[in-house]
């Protein structure tokens, strides 16, 4: 019996298998696949992401494998420079290789006691008061309190539970892959520039070794069934640039669409969903990735609550009522980065008035606290408006702040001194330190970094300490 299976060892699966593991809740993670993925995609790691690893010690770790770049260009691909002094102890983006930050996160969950076992897919399974009977393909049959179903766009888990996916199909597809180039670099770097001018995405990027990575769009819309072939890459090559570049010897081939779904509910019952299997969109902007793993953030802590029993009636539900829209966010500002990757001079015309209209810093900002997840504010009711939002990471007695969230814990910050937490310190840190730089007296901060409450009155505070963590241990 465990207390969660987790169906994928994804970003997200492993991202929520460590967040469970910090509750010491015991975990077991189901992945298909008996290897992790063999071809290399760089992703970008967004601030908020980032934020997230150094909120769990991580991102020393994570930093030794990736490049940093400035946070800047990454609406529709735009080119401006991220605007000056944004709010974040850690504004940059790091490009990793996805199989990298999969193993990175695996490891760290493995490290805190969680199990994966590879070779195992998810097949069937069935709820009842107590838990979940999951069946595997093979028939063994494991049964635990609860399920999440982190198993991608194709999600089983989303599929079996019967919730709705809506949104929009597929009407473009992009062909990526690494392969050998026949022609000097200067060569390319010069077609590559002109053609990007008016086709997006097309990209012709060295990786090293002589190796390419590529990536242009394809002639239609596929069953996706099949690879694509490298004829297939260099005859778009033809078409889209008048040249293959003598592109030869792949590394490997694939492709993807552009379909635009989000799922309809992210609980029923004792099965949740997250990451890719909650919401899929085009990958203009670089963000799955981080939805899910912030997605994930989000859920464990809650789910642990829940299995110790201090979880208040609501919590749970939470998870889907703060999460939900910002997946729409992130669907609706990935179509309008579409649009304005589209070659038709309607979209191009307003594609070259935003490109103006991002000279004015807060327009800027505006786009760039979207994508990096830093102006995320979910709704805790009336308040300041650092209420509900993330607190950067700041400097206190003992170090950073973030450097205090490792253990997953609530935290109570306290520049009055004369708080407390009382009945909640099993669940809640404190730490009074009047030379904290905020403008606000004290904040209660989730075990996610979200602000809680803001004040300076104890009655009050314990009526949000019950609110979030539940009734005082005496
Ligand atoms: C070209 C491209 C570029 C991208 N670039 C970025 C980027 O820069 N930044 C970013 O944030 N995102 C990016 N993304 C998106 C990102 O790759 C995905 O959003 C991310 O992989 C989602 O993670 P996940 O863990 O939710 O799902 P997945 O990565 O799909 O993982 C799901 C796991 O579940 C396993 N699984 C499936 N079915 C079962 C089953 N029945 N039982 C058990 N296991 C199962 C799968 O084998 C897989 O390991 C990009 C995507 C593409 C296509």
């Amino acid at each position: 019996m465990f207390d969660v299976i987790i169906a994928g060892c994804g970003p997200t699966g492993a991202m929520l298998a460590a967040e469970l593991r910090l509750h010491d809740v015991r975990v077991l993670v189901l992945e298909k696949e008996t290897e992790p993925a063999s071809f290399v995609r760089i992703v970008g790691l967004h601030i908020r992401s980032l934020e997230l690893m150094a909120m769990r010690g991580l991102l020393d770790r994570i930093l030794q494998h990736g490049r940093q770049r400035p946070p800047g260009g990454f609406f529709a691909a735009i080119p401006k420079p991220a605007p000056k002094g944004l709010d974040s102890a850690y504004a940059y983006l790091l490009g990793i290789p996805q199989p990298v930050i999969v193993r990175l996160l695996e490891e760290h969950a493995i490290e805190l006691g969680a199990q994966v076992r590879r070779g195992c897919a998810v097949a069937g399974f069935e709820q009842d008061d107590e838990g979940v009977t999951v069946e595997l393909a093979d028939g063994e049959q494991l049964r635990s309190r609860y399920l999440v179903g982190c198993d991608g766009g194709r999600s089983t888990v989303r599929k079996l539970l019967g919730v709705g996916f809506p949104g929009e199909p597929s009407r473009t597809e992009t062909l990526m892959g690494e392969m050998e180039v026949g022609v000097p670099q200067e060569e390319i770097t010069a077609k590559v520039t002109e053609i990007r001018e008016t086709h997006q995405p097309f990209c012709l990027r060295p990786f090293g070794e002589g190796v390419y990575s590529v990536v242009v769009p394809a002639a239609g819309v596929s069953d996706r069934a099949k690879p694509p072939t490298l004829e297939d890459f260099k005859q778009q090559l033809r078409t889209i640039a008048g040249t293959d570049f003598g592109v030869h010897s792949p590394r490997w081939l694939s492709r993807f669409g552009d379909a635009t779904r989000l799922a309809e509910r992210y609980r029923v019952g004792r099965v949740l969903l997250a990451g890719d299997a909650a919401h899929i969109h085009p990958p203009t902007g670089g963000q799955g990735l981080n939805l899910g793993v912030q997605d994930a953030f989000n859920l464990g802590w809650k789910l642990a609550a829940q299995i110790h029993g201090w979880a208040p009636e609501t919590l749970l539900d939470t998870y889907e009522a703060e999460r939900h829209p910002v997946a729409e966010d992130v669907l609706d500002n990935t179509r309008a980065q579409m649009e304005l990757h589209s070659t038709e001079p309607g979209p191009q015309a307003v594609r070259r008035l935003l490109t103006e209209l991002m000279d004015f810093d807060e327009v800027n900002r505006y786009l760039i606290e979207k994508i990096t997840a830093i102006g995320i504010r979910y709704d805790f009711g009336e308040g300041p408006d650092l209420l509900g939002r993330r607190l950067h990471d700041i400097d206190v007695k003992q170090g950073n702040l973030y450097g205090l969230l490792h253990r997953g814990r609530g935290l109570l910050l306290d520049r009055t001194e004369r708080l407390t937490v009382g009945g909640w310190s099993d669940r809640v840190d404190y730490l009074a330190d009047p030379t904290a730089v905020l403008d606000v007296p004290c904040v209660l901060l989730r075990p996610d970094g979200h602000v809680a409450w803001i004040g300076d009155d104890q009655q009050d505070l314990d009526d949000h300490l019950s609110r979030w963590f539940g009734k005082p241990a005496n």
